[in-house]
């Protein structure tokens, strides 16, 4: 590869290019956000190729979305030319695919194997719970699943937890009695046995079962260990900040780190060889998947981990401006136990940070929206270069219904993702079962789909019939005409069935068969399609696009697949995530990107828009009484930040919808950490703040109809009332104390404070008369209720508090509503009265 050493380091600052060609077995480039983490580890990597002369498959490159690793390997293209595209450029999970494709079979998982999405695996959850019959309203499938994922990001194997909390217990076992003595790591213990037990007999895993199994597979297998170990002789990982436990055992294992020999480059040759070099790159700051299992201490313990290992700090941010570097450094100072480090910048002080505090959160859209507008008409800013972020999905509809009104175009990222529409995976469940006839949860999934007569009876028939032969459920779909006492009306259907997805089978195998035509087959032979083209539903016409769809980008992966396969499509389906709908950079699209936080990780923008910078919106209310998950909220704050390059908007709204009913909503605060005189307010106060100030102003202001707001930067827009924007106002959304939870610290404007909303906005209901407990501040409230007390719910009725908690705002009492169930309200929002 003639590329003169200049071009790869030429550009970069000293400790930049001191990093890309440092010699040795272990370096963290560990550094503040945007100085140039990603852009050096890819110069590194392309150094490594062409100056220590290594060839492409001995690279594994880690990213932490398939967007980053696509972006990676397009610069390395560009660097190095084509030879690029043989490295391993992945996420954790792909490259975890790859290799248990390889070698998976050693243990125990078969060719083809499926892997289960979140909807998946809480099927399988139901269908577990239903057999072992414990409560799914208090065990919910999704937090059984979030308990299991953390055994699994902790490598805490199932048989661990049996031998702990139910050594008697075997997977597959009927009738064993979970629960019953009131210990739900029991419980847990067995679910998690069983959906493991069962995950195996469908031949299908899940996705931390991708990191988990490799894992298992290096350790229990040394020849494939050692196959590895002299693969990759280089392995780096950006974003290590947020690499779980058992990302982190398997770097070690892939690298060879523990498998002894010497970290001398030499040594490679007959004999075993030393261990890869490893490269890491993060943000200790930027670590915001805790949530998720990552383990910040991954990088805080580089250096103890990995012998011989060196860190190069990077200072300089070539992002963004110093004002915005000054406000991300400053809030991220108030996280205690923190290497301090100050990031700097040559571009200069730049503009102020602008901030508006909105009425509500359909004003604040509102607002943003206009400003929008004025920076792509007046100063010519393309809309691309814009980004709108936010804590958590919810709060898009409102800020997409604010720009849907100005019209700006715009695009969601996240949201429903095309392969979780029920159409997509009705087709993609087809696909699955004919490569992996193993896979229950797909089989039943599409037994009925289209409809042809076999209802629950008919699935239970079969199940039952499976569990007796002892086979899956595609076994007892197979021997169905065995089955005693079936009628001919199940039992035709069920045959016809049978055969048509043997012959899709055969179909698909017939060697030159592309996915693209195993798909339309598929959706042809399946009646999928015609079902839909008969309906009448307008829906079901975009469900029809839906799959033309996905017979497209199943013709698209043939054209960028040398050896595109049935099985290698549906991979790339599975690994799917949010961040991989982002547009392409290199393209205006045109539009206005709409994300989460954490979405927008790794990115940056020219303009970006902070929204809903609220107490209990942003720090979300779950985090704001624990320091270690406010220290994380603070990480996110410090994320969203430094994603913007030359200018910040920060914005909130004084009331926003919550649980359908609207709340009072304090400034987040992120917002006081970031230093006054950095900030440009636009519009300081709104809510009851602004009406307490007019009210000390004024005080025998009539806060009815028009009380004192329309100044002027008010500036709604004449078609304010009509459109679906204001009527899916926050305001009352159907409960008559919508305004109790918002209102309640006794200012008697707070009728007339959602009057004067109701006036500029579709029809509200009034508020119901405020009750005399409403005028108490929240935190004596509390001390109102005591246990044994009677209340009434608005909803529920007649009860008597079990418990009451003081937590101040969030304080929180349980109710037995006899046979409306035991309740945990929160005081400030409840519709409770004493007795
Ligand atoms: P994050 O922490 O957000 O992941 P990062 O540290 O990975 O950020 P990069 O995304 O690599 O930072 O770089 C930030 C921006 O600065 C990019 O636009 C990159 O091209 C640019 N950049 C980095 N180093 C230099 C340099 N030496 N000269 C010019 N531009 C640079
Ligand atoms: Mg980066």
């Amino acid at each position: 590869i003639a590329r003169p050493p200049e071009a790869l380091i030429g550009d970069l600052n000293p400790q930049q290019a001191e990093a890309v060609q440092y010699r040795g077995p272990a370096l963290l480039i560990g550094a503040g956000a945007g100085s140039g983490k990603t852009r050096v580890l890819t110069r590194r990597i392309a150094w490594i190729l062409t100056q220590f002369g290594a060839w492409p498959s001995q690279v594994l490159a880690i990213t932490f979305t398939n967007k980053a690793a696509a972006e990676m390997r397009e610069r390395l293209e560009s660097l190095i030319g084509p030879v690029a595209s043989r490295m391993w450029v992945s996420t954790f999970h792909s490259a975890c695919v790859r290799i248990l494709r390889r070698d998976g079979e050693r243990i125990g998982l078969k060719s083809g194997f499926t892997i289960y999405d979140t909807a998946d695996c809480e099927r399988l959850i139901k269908l577990i719970a239903n057999d072992f019959n414990f409560d799914v309203k208090r065990y919910t499938p999704r937090s059984i699943l979030a308990r299991i994922s953390d055994y699994k990001n902790n490598l805490t194997s199932a048989r661990e937890m049996l031998a702990q909390y139910a050594p008697d217990f075997k997977p597959g076992q009927r009738g064993y009695r979970v629960g019953r003595i009131g210990n739900p790591e029991e419980l847990y213990a067995v679910v998690y046995a069983e959906y493991q037990h069962r995950l195996a007999a469908a031949n299908a895993v899940d996705f931390d079962d991708l990191i988990v199994r490799t894992v298992e597979l290096l350790r229990a297998c040394p020849d494939v260990a050692e196959y590895y170990h002299r693969k990759f002789r280089y392995i780096l990982v950006d974003e290590y900040q947020d690499t779980n436990h058992a990302q982190y055992v398997l770097i070690r294992e892939l690298a060879g780190v523990d498998a002894g020999g010497h970290a001398d480059m030499g040594a490679v040759g007959a004999g075993r060889v030393g261990p890869a070099w490893i490269t890491v790159v993060g943000d200790s700051d930027q670590s915001i998947y805790a949530f998720r299992g990552a383990d910040i201490r991954n990088i805080q313990d580089f250096e103890q981990d990995f012998p011989n290992a060196k860190t190069i700090m990077l200072e300089q941010n070539y992002r963004s401006t110093q004002t915005i570097l000054d406000a991300a450094n400053a809030v991220i100072a108030h996280n205690e136990g923190r290497k301090p480090k100050r990031l700097w910048t040559a571009a200069g002080a730049g503009e102020q940070i602008t901030a508006y505090a909105a009425d509500t959160a359909q004003l604040e859209a509102h607002w943003i929206a206009a400003q929008i507008k004025r920076l792509h008409t007046d100063d010519g800013v393309r809309y691309s270069d814009i980004a709108v972020m936010y804590r958590a999905n919810a709060q898009s509809r409102s800020l997409e219904e604010g720009l849907i009104q100005a019209r700006v175009p715009y695009q969601l990222i996240g949201g429903t993702k095309f392969y979780e529409r029920r159409e997509v995976k009705d087709a993609l469940a087809y696909l699955q079962a004919i490569v992996n006839p193993a896979d229950d949860i797909n089989m039943r999934r599409i037994l009925n789909v289209p409809k042809r007569g076999l209802g629950a009876r008919a699935e239970s028939q079969v199940t039952l019939h499976a569990q007796q032969i002892g086979g899956t459920f595609w076994d007892g779909v197979a021997h169905a005409d065995q089955i005693e006492g079936m009628t001919a009306r199940t039992l035709n259907p069920l045959m016809r069935f049978a055969q048509m997805m043997q012959e899709l089978r055969e179909f698909a195998q017939e060697h030159d068969a592309k996915p693209s035509q195993i798909v339309a087959e598929v959706l042809e032979r399946s009646g999928l399609l015609e079902e839909l083209k008969k309906s009448q539903d307008p829906q079901d016409q975009s469900r029809v696009e839906n799959l033309s769809q996905l017979q497209s980008v199943a013709a698209e992966y043939e054209q960028n697949t040398p050896d595109a396969t049935l099985a290698g499509f549906l991979e790339t389906t599975a690994l799917v995530a949010d961040s991989d709908q982002l547009p392409d950079e290199s393209q205006d699209s045109g539009k206005v990107t709409l994300m989460t936080l954490h979405t927008a990780k790794g990115l940056e923008y020219p303009i970006v828009f902070l929204t809903g910078m609220e107490q209990g919106t942003f720090p979300h209310a779950r985090a704001m009484e624990d320091t270690s998950e406010l220290s994380e909220e603070r990480r996110l704050a410090y994320v969203g930040i430094t994603r913007a390059k030359r200018h910040l908007f920060v914005t909130r709204a004084a009331v926003r919808a919550q649980w359908g009913r609207s709340a009072e909503m304090m400034p987040s605060q992120f917002l006081d950490e970031i230093p006054a005189d950095l900030i440009d307010w636009k519009r300081k106060e709104a809510g009851m703040e602004r009406m307490r100030s007019g009210w000390r102003a004024n005080a025998s202001h009539d806060f009815g109809a028009h009380g004192g707001w329309n100044d002027d930067e008010f500036d709604a827009p004449s078609s304010f009332g009509g459109s679906s924007y204001g009527s899916r106002s926050s305001y009352g959304s159907g409960s008559s104390y919508g305004s109790r939870s918002t209102y309640g610290s006794g200012v008697r404007g707070s009728a007339a404070h959602a009057g004067k909303v109701t006036t500029r906005r579709a029809p509200v209901r009034q508020p119901a008369q405020p009750a005399s407990s409403l005028k108490t501040d929240n935190h004596l409230r509390i001390e109102d209720f005591a246990v044994g007390d009677k209340v009434t719910h608005d909803k529920f009725g007649l009860g008597t508090v079990v418990d009451a908690q003081d937590k101040g705002r969030n304080s929180v009492i349980t109710v037995d509503f006899g046979s409306s169930g035991v309740k945990r309200l929160m005081l400030r929002v409840a519709p409770i009265e004493k007795l």
